[in-house]
């Protein structure tokens, strides 16, 4: 199983919460808002990058194990 992760740009307002918690996942760009370079997550990311997922305020990152 890996983990994707798919940020809902127009539910991000910002915070850079996830940013914070996994910075090798969510990048932040000129405004602030997150994206991913690659949707893909290494499994050594992953605990931080559900842990990112889980801490946004707007429920903005799609988690998916597949
Ligand atoms: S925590 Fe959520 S709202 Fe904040 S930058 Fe990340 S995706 Fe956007």
């Amino acid at each position: 199983m890996t983990l994707h992760v798919k940020v809902e740009r127009e539910k991000c307002c910002g915070y850079g919460i996830c940013a914070e918690i996994c910075p090798s996942v969510y990048k932040l760009d000129d405004q602030g808002f997150a994206y991913v370079d690659t949707e893909l997550v290494s499994s050594d990311d992953e605990d931080s990058a559900v842990e990112g997922a889980e801490a946004c305020p707007e429920l903005a990152i799609v988690l998916v194990r597949s």
